[in-house]
């Protein structure tokens, strides 16, 4: 194998092979679009897409295919050989500047939430040219959008490009104001810190549960679980380190810069963190980074889990969405300065977040909301379900004190004028301690600690830049009509300090305390995706997304339809493989495990002196009493289930399956654990979690 610098980024249509193989005059002019975020001429579109296939077909691609992310999460492609028959016979490889930048994929099995007209059942998909093509499994790969015919969003990324321009257009005023005349743009960057699980193929294909939902439905408590901390960290098994080797040989491969790896929390549990970069692309790269995985693992006959949590009571799984804001010159605008003017930008667009993470909590924690992520968020694990910033002891220091005009500093003791002092330095380490918090301040980014592990990070990352973009907005719109620019400044900060200070919160956020001291705060406590969603459509939101052009009022309609829709469809599928788990095979297993007991019990009966049936005997009424019970159970299921389509109103539907279906499928788990711990090993019908959390050896 070549060295990881000779191979890193080969199978990436990147600036490099474009400036190789497109005419200079192309390139630049391909350059131009990109940056200027312009429509692609035919012309110019022809040129490079010979020039791609021609790449392509040398690495060994036989297809092309428009690869875009609907809202269903995860990608999808149709591939298109690059054959075209010609004289004789024969055939020769084309691929159009057309194809390249426009494609009609059938939408008509996509969500969208009614945004595509039944008789208009086309789609199309536009090339995002800020996102390199690649090769994956012989096909060239256009990073696309996914549109209706009417220009509705039909997928994850076109509202994440949108409110990028939305955040650019707005931090924009802002650097200009602090005299930043060359900057052009302003662009977010993440960093996607991804958790997922690795377990051996043999009981994963034992699982009913693993295989139709992603998660165990059932599972009695292992002796050993994580409670050594042996794990996290720990050294990392044959096995893994090969995987892990695979996974970031093919990641480089396709440009994407995976830098760390190691074992998390919980047995089983692994991490991986990529360097920064812009955000559309670490969109990109999040999804491909999550489907290599999953195809790495089967090569190494090992299941990568990605759900959020695929075992009860063991830590579940998350993604860290890793994000800042960075100028087209270079400059992390979330970064302390060394001079004054400098840490008045810095502090304004700390505030910034500040005010957008408080104004718009309800946004935040949407963005997170899933029927699998609500097992994490506010079930007593990381982080919780209220949302909060931590920004550590030195930065609320010096807001507190200029908030309250009040000197800081041990040496000085100076009154901080913004805009006049330099802030003294505060070393990155100490602000980083608590991992509690949902939206910390670590030293020069915010991380966002909500998302769940499966999903896109689009979601996220729209809701922060367009709540930020609106905070930049106001500003802007302050700062550029004073006549005394620093000392509306210091107003300014001042002010947002004060308004939003509740959204800060330094402590444990794991504790019941704070839950209760955010609700005297005014904070949202929303628990579940039914609680959360209904918030989307409330009117500031309606009018925030249509202000920044991120969701026309349509759009944001389907995605609330799509994401309720959506919650009640992942568990009636839980609910209807937790009824065939229990009628065909707990049932049954537990009931020839009573007849066995049975028999043993008669036979002792028939021997004079082993006089002593009181295991059998307690057994067999125990483990009868609990099957009777699961049996109601399981029938109340049943009944519940058949009422599930009777509602016209989607949210309805879903509080419906929160509150009968999904309860109802709780309390059958418990009976069922309970009957676990009770039967026979070899007589239970599934591999135990013992079995699966330590299956990769
Ligand atoms: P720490 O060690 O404090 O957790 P790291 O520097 O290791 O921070 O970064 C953690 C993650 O944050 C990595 O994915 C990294 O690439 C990302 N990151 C670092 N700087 C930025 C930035 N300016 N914008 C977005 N993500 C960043
Ligand atoms: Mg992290």
């Amino acid at each position: 194998m070549d060295t990881v610098s000779k191979y890193f980024g080969a199978n990436v249509f990147n600036d490099t092979v474009m400036k190789e193989r497109l005419p200079h005059e192309t390139y630049n002019m391909l350059q131009q679009t990109i940056k200027n975020g312009k429509h692609l001429e035919l012309g110019l579109a022809n040129v490079v897409a010979n020039a791609m296939k021609d790449w392509a077909i040398e690495q060994g691609a036989t297809h092309f295919t428009h690869w875009f992310q609907p809202m269903t999460g995860i990608t999808a492609e149709k591939h298109d050989s690059f054959i075209s028959p010609a004289f004789g016979g024969k055939v020769i490889m084309e691929f159009s500047g057309k194809e390249l930048i426009q494609g009609e994929p059938d939408a008509s099995s996509f969500p969208s939430g009614g945004l595509r007209a039944t008789f208009e059942a086309r789609g199309y998909t536009a090339w995002d040219a800020t996102s390199y093509a690649f090769i994956k499994d012989n096909t060239l790969c256009i990073p696309t959008a996914f549109c209706s015919y009417g220009g509705h969003a039909l997928d994850k990324k076109t509202p994440l490009l949108r409110s990028m321009q939305a955040l650019s257009r707005q931090a924009l005023r802002v650097v200009k104001l602090f005299g930043n005349e060359d900057v052009r743009f302003v662009e977010t960057t993440v960093g996607a810190e991804q958790e997922y699980f690795l377990i051996d193929k043999s009981v994963f294909d034992k699982r009913k549960d693993l295989i139709y939902t992603g998660r165990t439905l059932f599972g009695a408590k292992p002796p050993k679980g994580q409670e050594l901390d042996d794990h996290y960290f720990g050294a990392i098994k044959p096995r893994v380190l090969a995987f892990m080797k695979e996974l970031d040989e093919e990641l480089w491969k396709l440009g994407i810069l995976a830098k760390t790896e190691h074992n998390e929390v919980a047995p089983a549990q692994h991490e991986l963190a990529p360097i920064f970069t812009t955000t559309n692309i670490a969109a990109d790269h999040n999804q491909l980074t999550m489907e290599l995985m999953q195809k790495i693992a089967k090569k190494h006959n090992m299941v990568c889990l990605l759900h959020e949590k695929p075992f009860a009571g063991v830590n579940g799984s998350g993604k860290h969405n890793n994000w800042s804001l960075s100028t087209d010159t270079g400059v992390n605008l979330l970064n302390p300065g060394d001079t004054p003017a400098e840490n008045a930008q810095f502090l304004l667009f700390v505030r910034a977040v500040l005010k957008a993470v408080d104004d718009y909590q309800d946004l935040i924690r949407i963005s997170v909301a899933s029927a699998s992520n609500d097992h994490r968020l506010g079930a007593n694990e990381a982080p919780p379900a209220v949302v909060s910033i931590f920004l550590g002891t030195e930065l609320s220091e010096i807001l507190d004190a200029i908030e309250k005009d009040v000197p800081y500093g041990t040496k000085e003791k100076e009154m901080l004028r913004i805009g006049v002092h330099t802030l003294p330095k505060f070393p990155k380490d100490t602000t980083d301690r608590n991992r509690t918090s949902p939206f910390a301040f670590t030293g020069n980014k915010f991380e966002f600690r909500m998302l769940g592990s499966s999903s896109s990070i689009s979601d996220a990352n729209v809701m922060i830049n367009t709540s930020v973009a609106e905070s930049l907005k106001q500003f802007a719109d302050i700062l550029e009509q004073s006549s005394d620019f620093e000392s509306e400044l210091h107003t300014l900060i001042q002010n947002t300090i004060r308004e939003h200070k509740r959204i800060i919160f330094n402590g444990n956020g794991y504790d019941d305390q704070w839950v209760k001291e955010a609700e005297a705060r005014g904070l949202l406590n929303l628990k579940s995706t039914p609680d959360c969603l209904p918030y989307l459509l409330h009117e500031k939101n309606v009018q925030l997304f249509a202000r920044h052009k991120v969701f026309s009022p349509e759009e944001l309609k389907a995605q609330y339809d799509i994401q309720m829709e959506g919650y009640c469809k992942i568990i009636n599928i839980e609910a209807l493989t937790l009824l065939n788990m229990v009628n065909k095979d707990i049932l049954p297993a537990v009931s020839g495990f009573i007849r066995d007991l049975g028999e043993t019990y008669q036979q002792k009966k028939a021997v004079p002196f082993a006089a002593d049936c009181s295991y059998e005997e307690n057994l067999i009424r125990d483990l009868s009493d609990l099957s009777g019970r699961l049996y109601r159970q399981k029938l109340a299921l049943e009944k519940a289930m058949e009422s599930r389509n009777d509602f016209t109103d989607v949210g309805e539907k879903a509080r419906y399956f929160r509150d009968v279906i999904f309860a109802s499928m709780n309390d059958i788990r418990t009976v069922v654990d309970e009957m676990e711990d009770k039967t026979r090993s070899t007589a239970w019908p599934y591999p135990t979690y013992g079995a699966i959390l330590f299956s990769v050896k």
